[in-house]
C-alpha cells in the first residue's frame, strides 16, 4: 500500500498545470491496471426525507420546516427496485434520512427480503440509512444488504463539531464506531467526506485520505460541499472556495485516493455533476468506477435535497439512464450491466 506524508498530499492537492496533469495520468493508469475501465451502476432510491438529525449543512435536516416531507410506499420502493432489476443495473442503494425507531428497522428488514426474493437474489443492495445500533446493522445484513455507506464527513473532530449540533446525536466518535460495526458485521463498507467546507484546510483533507486508508475502507463517495440556503452553515458561505475550485479540489482528492487505494470502489457523486456537467465524467476518467443513477419516482425527487441545484431532479428514470450512459462513454469507460461490482479491496481484506 502506497504511503504518503501529509505534506506530500497537501502539495499534490494544491498542484496545477503539468503537475496536475501528472496526477491525473498517474491515477488513470492505476485505475486501468487494478480495476479496468468498467463503471458499475447503483440505482439510487431515496426512500424518505424524514430525519431525526440536524446536520448544519443539510437541506432535509429535522429543523428545516420549509421542506415538505415524504416517505415512499413499499409499492413505490419495490417498483423502483424492479426497474433496476429489469434494466440490469446489478445493484440498488436504499438511501434515506436517519430513523432508528423499531417500525422503521422492521420495515427496512422486510423490504430487503422482498427485493431479494423478487430479483431472485440477483440485485445487490447497498444501504445508506445513517447511524444505527450494531444489532440493527446485523439484522439488515442478514436480511440481504451487503454494502453500507456512512460518510464520516471529515476526519477532524473539531471541524465535525462545527458542522453539526453539539450533542450526543451528532458525535464524531459514534460515527467512526458505527463504521467499525459495519465492518464487523461483514458489510462492504463505504464512507466519504465533503470537500470545500467552511473552516476546512488542505491538511484536513490530507488527513481524510490517510484516515480512509488506515480504516481499510472498501468504497468511498466524496464530493464538493454545496451550500443550501435553509441551513445554518449557509451563514459561513463567504470566503468559501469558488465552485470550480471546489470541483477541482474534489477531482484531486479522487485522483489521490485512487493512487493510495488502487482496488477500492470510488463513486462519481452527483454533487460533482452539480457544479459542471463534465465533473462526473472527469471523475470517472481519473479513478471513479461507480455511479448512482437516481431512480426515485420523480414526484418525490425534488424533495430530497441535501444541497441546492441538485441535477437530474426532473428527469425520468429512462432519461437519466440515457444521459448517464452517454456520459460514461465520453469518459472513456464502459457500463458494466448486470454486475454487482463488488469492491475488490473487500475480498482482499477478507
Ligand atoms: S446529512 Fe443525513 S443525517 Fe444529517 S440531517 Fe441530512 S439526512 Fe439527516
Amino acid at each position: 500500500m502506497e504511503k504518503y506524508a501529509i505534506s506530500d498530499l497537501v502539495y499534490r492537492l494544491s498542484c496545477s498545470g503539468k503537475e496536475e496533469e501528472n496526477l491525473y495520468d498517474e491515477a488513470e493508469k492505476i485505475r486501468t491496471t487494478y480495476i479496468g475501465n468498467g463503471v458499475y451502476l447503483r440505482g439510487l432510491i431515496e426512500i424518505s426525507n424524514i430525519c431525526i438529525k440536524d446536520c448544519f449543512y443539510c437541506g432535509i435536516r429535522k429543523s428545516n420546516t420549509g421542506t415538505a416531507r415524504y416517505t415512499l410506499t413499499d409499492q413505490e420502493i419495490l417498483e423502483a427496485a424492479d426497474f433496476a432489476y429489469t434494466h440490469r443495473f446489478g445493484s440498488i442503494v436504499l438511501q434515506g434520512g436517519e430513523r432508528n425507531d423499531s417500525s422503521f428497522v422492521r420495515r427496512v428488514e422486510h423490504l430487503l427480503k422482498e427485493i431479494k426474493q423478487r430479483s431472485n437474489n440477483e440485485l445487490g443492495i447497498t444501504l445508506s440509512l445513517g447511524e444505527q445500533s450494531r444489532e440493527t446493522y446485523q439484522r439488515w445484513f442478514d436480511a440481504g444488504a451487503h454494502r453500507y455507506l456512512l460518510r464520516f464527513e471529515t476526519s477532524n473532530p473539531n471541524l465535525y463539531s462545527k458542522i453539526h449540533p453539539n450533542n450526543a446525536l451528532h458525535s464524531h466518535a459514534t460515527r467512526l464506531k458505527c463504521i467499525e460495526y459495519l465492518q464487523q458485521c461483514g458489510y462492504q463498507t463505504g464512507t466519504g467526506v465533503m470537500i470545500g467546507l467552511p473552516f476546512q484546510t488542505l491538511e484536513d483533507l490530507a488527513n481524510d485520505l490517510l484516515l480512509l486508508q488506515s480504516m481499510d475502507i472498501d468504497m468511498v463517495g466524496m464530493g464538493p460541499y454545496l451550500e443550501h440556503r435553509e441551513t445554518p452553515l449557509y451563514a459561513h458561505r463567504h470566503g468559501l472556495l469558488s465552485l470550480p475550485e471546489r470541483l477541482r479540489l474534489s477531482l484531486h482528492m479522487i485522483a489521490l485516493l485512487r493512487i493510495l487505494m488502487p482496488d477500492i470502489n470510488i463513486a462519481a457523486t452527483t454533487a460533482l455533476q452539480a457544479i459542471a456537467p463534465e465533473g462526473r465524467e472527469k471523475a470517472m476518467q481519473i479513478g471513479a468506477n461507480v455511479v448512482m443513477p437516481n431512480i426515485t419516482p420523480t414526484s418525490n425527487r425534488t424533495l430530497y435535497k441535501l444541497y441546492e441545484n441538485k441535477p437530474g431532479t426532473h428527469e425520468g428514470a429512462d432519461e437519466s439512464m440515457r444521459n448517464l450512459e452517454a456520459s460514461i462513454r465520453r469518459s472513456g469507460c464502459q457500463v458494466m450491466y448486470g454486475a454487482w461490482g463488488d469492491s475488490r479491496h473487500f475480498y482482499k481484506r477478507k
